[in-house]
């Protein structure tokens, strides 16, 4: 086998290149909006599965195998953040790998796309064309907005009877502060959808429809002449709605929409596969490539420096089979050759990286090499934590991720008495995870901590796990606080002889009061201005 040492791989030109030809975003949607249709879709157009229907273990379509993927199945929910890449080759030429990270598609796991979110350089905005935004959509947005990513808006489901565009696009602008500069502009009212007029060219696209819209739909590109010819009334429509947008300022704009200004729209229908290619193309021509990132200092790491990467996502569990932890790092910098040892800026310890992976699904293969935007797949990597740095040779910490403020909490116990190893084990490995996070207080004592979670279903995961696959049931007692804040420790003795309050040291060390509604926190604050209750981040923040 031949040694490869960091200093052979690290060409910055090579890397810079690999940068640049990389899209890594995410798909921010509303649950049914039609976010693994999609997904499903741009990989079809990118050939990376033979017919749609392949990608995602969805009821019927594929057998899973794990327990883990039992109770999504069960549930009708996707809890397991993965990763897909593939290559593709715009018509133009223009050669591209694109990285698209799965988030969940239940609310009560928002942490976890929170925490994919900071691994993207941009999201897609996915709207159900006949529900407008809707309340998740809004939430997500607010954290793209928070974290400054650029957003591609696409509205879904034109095929079927929805809202009038203007509309849709009166919306965004006007319920996120968003504005929308359509690159596309439907052909026909949503449940009569003939194509799009591409307002860049002025020409018409017109989709047809393929069995099930299994296969990638043809596309025909016709003159504004003959889409006259052949739609006199509903063409006539579109160019007058699209000179009405135009007049309005509603144009793409590069630089307004890398700066979080303006979002680009497309119209589509993913069942169908029409606008996928559209979206494709944006991708590859407007979406933006890697670019330097911050560290903690604020120092920016450009994407040619060497190797850094952060761990956005520690998942256990996935495979029955092997019960294995994989620790998800989006690579800031430089080239990773898997088997290299990197360094692990925790604990400045050595990481060897043997196992490195990439996830999708219930697929795995093996990675050999990645770039600035990759997602990396580390097996086995107990060491990792969500927000860790990995580097080589020039030291490197990103900022950490935040955690959002937990809203649920839960007294966990052991089913069994007997079990205070495995109760202490799991209970650890779950914190560290992310799953929920870790209260404990010397009242309630190391036998009982505190769960406390964004979503009430982030319980149920911790409850399967702990049995299921940790050896060691829990019995959960709901408490009733619905807040928290976090405070100093001057403050705790008068917040803890407050009724309905309580203080408790989250795992990182933080000292979260707990508070059972607003009112009491309102009142407390605006009696006592000098106590310490500081906001914890928030979605909406
Ligand atoms: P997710 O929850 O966002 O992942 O949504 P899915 O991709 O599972 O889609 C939810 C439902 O909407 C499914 O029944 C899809 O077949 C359907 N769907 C998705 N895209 C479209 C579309 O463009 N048109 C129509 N008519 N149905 C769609």
């Amino acid at each position: 086998m031949v040694t490869v040492t960091s200093t052979d791989i690290h060409n910055a030109a090579l890397t810079a290149e690999q940068a640049a030809r990389r899209r890594t975003f995410a798909v921010i949607s509303h649950p049914d909006a039609g976010k693994s249709t999609l997904t499903e879709a741009l990989a079809l157009h990118a050939k990376v599965i033979a017919e749609a229907g392949a990608v995602h273990g969805k009821a019927g379509r594929r057998s899973t195998v794990s327990d883990w993927m039992e109770m999504e199945k069960a549930r009708g929910i996707s809890i397991t953040s993965t990763a897909l890449q593939f290559g593709y080759r715009a018509p133009d030429g223009t050669d591209c790998v694109i990285n698209l990270l799965d988030t969940p598609g239940h609310a009560d796991f928002s942490e976890d796309t929170y925490r994919v979110l900071t691994a993207v350089d941009c999201a897609v905005m996915l709207i159900d064309a006949a529900k407008g935004l809707e309340p998740q959509t809004l939430k997500l947005f607010q954290v793209c907005r928070h974290r400054g990513i650029p957003v591609i808006t696409v509205i879904n489901k034109w095929d079927r009877p929805g809202r009038d565009p203007l509309e849709l696009m009166d919306e965004i602008g006007t319920r996120i502060g968003l504005s929308p500069t359509p690159l596309t502009w439907p052909v026909g009212i949503a449940g009569d959808f003939k194509g799009v007029l591409d307002r860049r060219t002025g020409q018409f696209v017109r989709f047809t429809r393929t069995p099930g819209g299994a296969s990638i739909a043809p596309e025909e590109h016709l003159s504004p002449e003959q889409a006259a010819a052949r739609y006199p009334d509903d063409w006539t429509t579109a160019v007058e709605e699209s000179a009405l947008l135009s007049t309005d300022g509603a144009d793409h704009d590069q630089q307004l929409f890398l700066a979080g200004i303006t979002t680009p729209v497309l119209f589509a229908s993913a069942v169908l596969n029409f606008g996928v290619n559209q979206l494709l193309d944006v991708l590859v021509h407007l979406a933006p490539a890697p670019t330097a990132r911050p560290d903690l200092d604020e120092t920016p790491r450009a994407v040619d420096a060497p190797f850094s990467a952060f761990v956005f996502k520690v998942q256990a569990g996935m495979d029955a089979a092997h019960r294995d932890r994989l620790a998800y790092a989006r690579v800031c910098s430089g080239s990773f050759r898997r088997g290299e040892v990197l360094i692990h800026a925790a604990t400045g310890k050595p990481f060897t990286t043997k196992y490195a992976q990439s996830v999708f699904g219930q697929q795995r293969t093996t990675m050999d090499t990645a770039w600035p935007g990759d997602v990396i797949g580390l097996v086995n990597a107990t060491a990792l934590r969500v927000g860790d740095t990995l580097y080589l040779d020039e030291p490197v910490t990103y900022p950490p991720i935040p955690s959002f403020a937990p809203e649920h909490f839960a007294v966990a116990r052991a089913g069994d008495a007997g079990k205070h190893k495995q109760f202490r084990r799991g209970i650890t490995q779950l914190e560290q995870e992310g799953v929920v996070q870790i209260l404990r207080s010397n009242l309630r004592g190391d036998g009982a901590p505190v769960l406390a979670a964004v979503g009430p279903m982030q319980f149920e995961v911790a409850a399967h796990r702990m049995a299921a696959e940790l050896g060691c049931p829990i019995d959960l007692e709901p408490l009733s606080y619905s807040l928290a804040r976090r405070t100093v420790a001057a403050d705790v003795e008068f917040l803890d002889a407050q009724r309905g309050v309580e203080v408790l040291t989250r795992t990182d060390g933080a000292l979260l009061a707990l508070f059972t509604d607003r009112w009491r926190l309102d009142a407390i604050a605006r009696e006592y201005p000098d106590i310490h209750l500081e906001p914890l981040v928030a979605a909406a923040d």
